[in-house]
């Protein structure tokens, strides 16, 4: 990304800051470069934020809670929110497409995104209005209930993998609670973040109560962390970011809620349905060019189908077709940015110098149409040790590492023997081996014959260093919310 380039027309896309409902240039005049991953050439500008921008979004933000959104009907809140689920479905091909261009993932991938996001703001909109207090049983002279407030103005910290439905899973939250926003995209995807707060006011939100400001983490990212009025922090990006996140929010005693990363186990047992479980840790790994955070980037299998798995595998593997994302047909997308391509790229030659075993990929590649593009070939390394570094470090790239294992004791040991602990996938026929290895395996979230089940009703969050917190569900309200009792003597 290079600053101060005049190259790129952006006629099609915002270039501004969305502060106070309206598009605002950055205090500092400078403008910063996105690319297009699939063809690695920059498409368009978009603001560098500053320290002064945020304090412009808080200051608004704090406004609007203090004076509307704090205030508003909670139905009303309800209202607006499906509103917005509606304009986006209704702009699905726009967002979906200014998600290709910053990302690098499929057009397919992208449209699957803002369908979610807009089943994220509905599903809020619905629970906007139903938020209950409690009442406490002192006794007969005594009256003693609580209420869910919201907390206030809230910041929300966003990585380029899946921006759209990344900021909606928190935003949408905060809303529904009452809680004004400040939304900071990653500075490789900053467009759809745009998009979506210009959706909010066509659907009624009123002006500052959600705001984008655009630029790198370190000039408009740890202002916003750090600033005094912000009362809540969700965060979704690495690891080592998230505990710099969480040291600034502590300065000012603001909650944390912090997404980090992953280094997922697909346990495959020896009775799995075989072609089913193919297909899901196909899945896991190369959705989104294994860009997620969540991917199953471990595979544990029982050593008696081992050979046999690997074998199918590989051969569906080889039918993945990589190229840019708008182009028909294409299900294996971009790696985001020149410098991750170079970190996959370093991690799978450090395998391979080691001895690791490739059986398929393992190469940088181009779109095969253009020669263009930044692209990493889907990769499985077999039979890797336990203390490897492609087992134990989030490589976050299209890479499968292959654990083998003897018994349903060893796997759990072998999905449990990373730092992380996000999400863990189990193919299994055996409902009662399904029950224990999903109470034995540390995750934020289990998913049994169907990897990334479940949806914006399911809690989702990770333990250890994998994050602190939850998203999605009815739970998530809870982190946008303070609780106030008032006890009366009667
Ligand atoms: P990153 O931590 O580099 O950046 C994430 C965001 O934080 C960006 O918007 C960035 O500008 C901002 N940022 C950077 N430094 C900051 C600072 N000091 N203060 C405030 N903001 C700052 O992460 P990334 O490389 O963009 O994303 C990939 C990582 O995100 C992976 O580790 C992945 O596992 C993780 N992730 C986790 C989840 C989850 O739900 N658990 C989801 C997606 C991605």
């Amino acid at each position: 990304m290079t600053v101060q380039s005049s190259s790129v027309a952006t006629e099609e896309w915002p270039s501004g800051h969305f502060i106070d409902g309206a598009w605002r240039k950055p205090r500092s005049g400078s403008l910063m470069e996105t690319y297009d991953p699939g063809k690695a050439e920059p498409h368009a500008q978009f603001a560098a934020g500053t320290s002064d921008d945020v304090a412009d979004a808080v200051a608004s933000a704090r406004r609007a809670e203090e004076t509307v959104w704090g205030k508003s009907l909670p139905a009303e809140r309800g209202r607006i929110l499906m509103r917005a689920a509606e304009l986006i479905r209704q702009n699905v091909e726009r967002l979906a497409r200014a998600e290709v261009l910053d990302s690098g993932k499929t057009l397919e991938e992208a449209r699957g995104d803002v369908r979610g996001s807009a089943r994220t703001f509905e599903y809020y909109a619905g629970a906007a209005d139903k938020q209950e207090g409690k009442a406490y049983p002192l006794g007969p002279d005594y009256t003693s209930y609580s209420i869910a407030e919201p907390v206030g103005v809230t910041a929300h910290i966003v990585p380029w993998n899946y921006p759209l439905s990344t900021a909606c899973r928190s935003i949408a939250p905060a809303l529904a609670a009452g809680c004004t926003a400040i939304v900071k995209p990653a500075e490789q995807t900053p467009l759809t973040a745009l998009l979506l707060a210009e959706i909010l006011v066509r659907a009624g939100l009123p002006h500052g109560v959600c705001n984008v400001v655009t630029g790198t983490g370190i000039s408009a990212g740890a202002p916003l962390v750090s600033h005094p009025d912000v009362r809540h922090v969700t965060f979704t990006g690495s690891t080592v970011t998230g505990i710099n996140v969480m040291k600034a929010a502590a300065q000012n005693i603001a909650s944390v809620t912090l997404e980090l990363g992953g280094k997922s186990p697909n346990i495959v047992l020896a009775d799995a349905d075989i072609d089913l479980a193919v297909g899901n840790v196909i899945g896991a790994i190369f959705e989104n060019a294994g860009q997620i955070c969540s991917a199953g980037s471990r595979l544990v299998i029982e050593r008696s189908i081992h050979a046999e798995f690997i074998e199918r595998l590989v051969a569906r593997v080889r039918q993945l077709k990589i190229g840019h994302g708008l182009t028909e047909g294409v299900n294996f997308g971009a790696i985001n940015s020149k410098e991750h391509l170079n970190k996959i790229a370093s991690y799978v030659e450090g395998a391979k110098a080691r001895g690791v075993e490739v059986v398929t990929g393992g190469n940088e590649t181009v779109d095969p149409v253009t020669g263009k593009g930044w692209f990493f070939e889907p990769t499985i390394f077999d039979a890797v040790n336990w203390s490897d570094p492609i087992v134990q470090e989030e490589i976050f790239g299209p890479v499968l590492a292959v654990q083998v294992v003897d018994s349903i004791e060893e796997a759990v040991a072998a999905a449990n023997c990373t730092n992380y602990a996000l999400v863990a996938g189990l193919f299994t026929k055996d409902l009662s081996k399904a029950h224990r290895i999903a109470r034995d395996v540390d995750a934020g979230q289990v998913f049994v014959n169907e990897y990334f089940a479940g949806g914006v009703e399911t809690p989702f969050g990770g333990n250890r260093q994998s994050g602190i917190g939850r998203e999605k569900g009815l739970i998530a309200l809870a982190s946008y919310c303070r609780t106030k009792s008032v006890t009366i003597r009667i």
